[in-house]
């Protein structure tokens, strides 16, 4: 594993020029320069993104270069449309719509899309639930608002279908990275600085492209102004994002681990859906178009997304709760609702039901002689023999530190008494293997049955546990049963 105390000056030396270009182009505006010095400036800025991701790559060396050579070239063909929009037609090009720079500009999404879609593919190959539906909320919420607010204005607002359909290209792909960008930024794994500056960009242009959008419509777009500085600082970050050494462990595999939610993540998960009312709200203030067709349906999908994810976290929370973390059994919580659960179906159906109690004999003295973790480690292999050696539907479970139940429903004391015979011999059967030791361990068991030696799940519990004192007793390593009631 590789620790980055320090990003290389190089980062600090861009992330100063990011900020001179952006003060630059700024005070060119202010002072009036000519237009062809400002569009220059401005150039300068996207261009020098594409540089600093080309150059990251070469410093950084990530092991898997294609994504950050795709989402390179797409920071360069940005560069490019901003040249030929920009820049060009003060050389004496000609200005149409469609313009011959919308073809790089709308190439810098699938490009930087494909990108990023190969670090997703890369960083959790597996099927990462809780993360897929982040995204997809992220994704209802960022298309809802989209719409309304920019693709369906945008569309209407078009002279002729072929502007349409380029003018409504450019949201689209910017909804496209969104949705990419929040399944890598919400997925499993630590969150890289990289990882955050990328997001950061992202969100910097899906932004301040809906708001120039707008403004484009309404007619108030002033080039020049504080969003050419934000689209600069935008184009910075991902350049920062391709020169911070985090970079190269973006493209690592991660472990697709429980679903969990950080406390900042269920306010994104509660927000989400609060955005369509506000969708509504704020069409109404405006007296604009409320979409309600669109808004029902991008709520229900919201409010269904939410309770997925929620239920997700509900049931790992019960996962968690009735799993032991160390022997990875069910924990003595889940086997006393088990335990209940089965009386009162041996009860109904009159059924008998058998309990194993087992403890390790002389446990103290492993963790006394080989560490506490030689211990753990033995708890593990006892808890794996034992369920090697019982049915599907028996109940093993870890008891306390060093004891274990095993509960069999539908057996009686007979087939009971064989069973703890088994489990005691697997373990006494073979040394435990630690690596470094070889330690021989024995349990001592005590087993007891419903009817016949107890009448309830609390006098079975108390009746087992007292056999098993009673092997304890008499030498260790056995298998006490009462004689036949
Ligand atoms: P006996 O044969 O009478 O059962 O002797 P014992 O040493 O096994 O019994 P005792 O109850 O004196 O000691 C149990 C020990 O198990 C003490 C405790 O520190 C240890 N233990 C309990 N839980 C864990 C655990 O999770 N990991 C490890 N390594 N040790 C544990
Ligand atoms: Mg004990
Ligand atoms: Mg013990």
């Amino acid at each position: 594993m590789v620790t980055f105390s320090r990003p290389p000056a190089v980062f600090a030396y861009y992330a100063l020029t990011g900020i001179v270009i952006m003060a630059a182009h700024r005070a060119a505006t202010l002072l009036g320069c000519p237009e062809l010095v400002r569009n220059l400036i401005y150039n300068t800025g996207t261009l020098a993104a594409a540089v600093a991701v080309f150059a990251g790559v070469r410093i950084n060396r990530p092991a898997y270069r294609l994504p950050w050579l795709l989402i390179g070239a797409g920071a360069a063909a940005s560069a490019l449309g901003d040249f030929l929009y920009y820049v060009y037609p003060l050389l004496g090009g000609v200005l149409a719509n469609p313009h011959v720079a919308d073809i790089p500009f709308l190439s810098r999404f699938p490009l930087i899309a494909a990108g990023l879609v190969l670090l997703i593919r890369r960083r959790t190959p597996g099927w990462d639930g809780p993360a897929a539906i982040d995204a997809g909320i992220v994704t209802v919420a960022a298309c809802l608002v989209s719409w309304v607010f920019v693709i369906n204005p945008v569309t209407v607002a078009a002279a002729g279908p072929l502007v349409a359909l380029t003018s409504a290209a450019y949201p689209v792909g910017d909804l496209l990275l969104i949705v990419v960008g929040a399944r890598l930024l919400l997925g499993a794994g630590a969150g890289l600085t990289a990882m955050r500056l990328l997001g950061g960009y992202l969100v910097v242009y899906f932004v301040s492209d809906a708001v120039y959008t707008v403004q484009a419509i309404d007619g108030t777009y002033a080039f020049g102004g504080w969003l050419d500085m934000i689209w600069i600082g935008g184009s910075t970050l991902l350049g920062l994002a391709a020169l911070h050494p985090s970079m190269a462990l973006l493209g690592e595999r991660t472990r697709t681990s429980e679903p969990t939610a950080s406390r900042r993540r269920l306010m994104l998960l509660a927000l989400a859906p609060l955005l369509a009312p506000a969708t509504l709200a704020v069409q109404t203030l405006r007296g604009a178009n409320m979409h309600p067709l669109v808004v029902a349906v991008g709520c229900t999908a919201l409010f269904l997304l939410v309770v997925a994810r929620l239920a997700g976290l509900v049931e790992a929370q019960r996962r968690t709760a009735i799993t032991d973390a160390l022997t990875g059994l069910h924990t003595r919580r889940y086997f006393e609702e088990a335990l209940g659960a089965e009386c009162a179906r041996a009860a109904r159906t009159q059924d008998p039901l058998s309990l194993v109690l087992l403890d390790v004999d002389h446990f103290k003295r492993v963790n006394d002689t080989y560490g506490h973790s030689a211990g753990d480690r033995v708890l593990c292999q006892v808890a794996m023999r034992l369920r090697s050696v019982v049915r599907a539907g028996d109940v093993v479970a870890r008891y306390g530190g060093e004891e274990f139940a095993v509960l069999l429903p539908r057996t009686g004391p007979q087939d009971a008494y064989v069973v703890a015979e088994r489990l005691r011999e697997v373990i006494a059967a073979a040394v435990m293997e630690l690596g470094t030791a070889a330690v021989p361990v024995t349990v001592s068991v005590g087993v007891a049955a419903i009817p016949v030696h107890a009448p309830s799940a609390e006098d079975l519990v108390l009746a087992t546990d007292r056999l098993l004192y009673d092997s304890k007793e008499t030498g260790r390593n056995r298998v006490s049963m009462p004689a036949q009631a």
